[in-house]
């Protein structure tokens, strides 16, 4: 095994959002500089690091010079080509391996692997025609969902087919690319395992967190949703699979969907920490950006351990339509933590920052960190 990445060591980020900015407090905090790589300027990540590029995930030179000069490469966000991957690899390690990324960032591959792997997932055909949707749709059967295989998260990119749908219309509502048919599963609840994976292949997890969405997009996190013992322990058993087959080094999130009678499906996978996992900042002994800093860094994982009932609320652009939100009226409750990713402009549906807060139980925590949300309309 090779020699750990210490403190006083650079990391790399490839992205520059919110994802990479905690990553960097965590890394801050113990010591490493940071770079970071994308497009824009004055960034969530930029703002905290040593050293902000501006350049293109397609401009190889930049990514290999970049590679240069830091110790390790890892990323935050997804669509990174592998031709990138691979640039950054010549000069550095990548963590999670570029592999990781190329199967994870197309839903193709991704199933494939899943199924590969023996894990259960809603049913699923592969299709490149029309003419291969509809005969999908006879053997899926309907409601199903049709999704395009490359580019898609937060529910973009996707269709749902009922019994009328001319598979037409389906085809070209998602511009005729290749796509993957899935059957529409019934869920009782949206779940998500944030894991991590170190060097030397040991394997940890936050247990299950309950996840619910609106309009596509993550609302709120609940920390340890109460299952039986056999659910918790298929939910560990899929993520140690999932992470020990595709050979991730970090933090790779499993979104699962619980159904009506009791199963866990997965439903897709993201190779790096994860906005239900931002509850773990607070509310575990180290947070899924410790973990992912360490494992890249190849240094011994850290306790998961959750320290009291804990929920997150995200807060979207949206809250600032009439304005600056009330900060200090959400701040009145002391069981709330307040993050902001330091972004200027704020759109509907943009990822602004979060709320956690602690609370008695796990529904006095989702119940306090929603009523600091809503306090930020209060006009007192
Ligand atoms: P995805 O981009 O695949 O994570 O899908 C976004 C959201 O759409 C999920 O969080 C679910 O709420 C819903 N969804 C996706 N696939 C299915 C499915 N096969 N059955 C039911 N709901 C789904």
């Amino acid at each position: 095994m090779s020699e750990p990445i210490l403190p006083g060591s650079t990391l790399g980020i490839l992205g520059s959002g919110q994802l990479g900015r905690m990553l960097a407090q965590s890394a801050r905090r113990m010591g490493y500089r940071i770079h970071t790589l994308s497009p824009g300027s004055d960034t969530p990540t930029g703002q905290l690091a040593d050293r902000e590029v501006v350049a293109d995930y397609d401009d190889l030179d930049a990514i290999a010079d970049f590679a240069r000069q830091v110790d390790v490469v890892t990323f935050e966000f997804e669509n990174v080509a592998s031709a990138a991957t691979d640039a950054a690899a010549q000069h550095a390690p990548v963590r999670p391996r570029g592999q990781v990324l190329h199967i994870t960032q197309n839903r193709r591959r991704e199933k494939e692997a899943l199924a590969a792997a023996g894990l259960p997932t809603a049913p699923f055909e592969v299709v490149d025609t029309q003419a291969q949707l509809a005969g999908a749709i006879d053997r899926i059967g309907t409601p199903a969902i049709l999704k395009t295989a490359g580019f898609g998260y937060d529910g973009k990119g996707q269709t749902r087919i009922d019994r009328n749908t001319d598979p037409a219309d389906a085809w070209a509502a998602i511009g005729g690319v290749p796509a993957v048919l899935e059957g529409l599963v019934d869920f009782a609840a949206e779940l998500s395992v944030v894991a991590a994976r170190g060097l030397d292949g040991a394997v940890v997890d936050y247990g299950l967190i309950e996840n619910r969405h609106v309009d596509h997009i993550l609302d709120v996190s609940i920390a340890d949703m109460p299952l039986v013992p056999e659910q918790a322990k298929a939910a560990r058993d899929i993520a140690e699979t999932v992470l020990s087959a595709l050979d991730v080094v970090g933090v790779l999130c499993i979104e699962l969907f619980l159904t009506r009678d009791g199963a866990l499906l997965v439903n897709e996978l993201a190779p790096r920490p994860h906005n239900s996992g931002h509850l773990t900042i607070e509310g575990c002994a180290s947070s899924q950006f410790d973990q992912q800093l360490r494992a890249v860094c190849g240094l011994p994982l850290g306790d998961t351990r959750r320290l009291q009932p804990v929920a997150m609320v995200n807060l979207l652009g949206d809250h600032w339509a009439g304005g600056e939100p009330a900060w200090a009226a959400a701040l009145a409750d002391p069981a709330v933590n307040l993050h902001l990713y330091g972004k200027a402009e704020a759109s509907a549906g943009r990822k602004m920052g979060h709320i956690t807060a602690f609370g008695s139980d796990r529904d006095d925590a989702a119940r306090r960190a929603t009523a600091a949300r809503a306090a930020l309309h209060s006009t007192e």
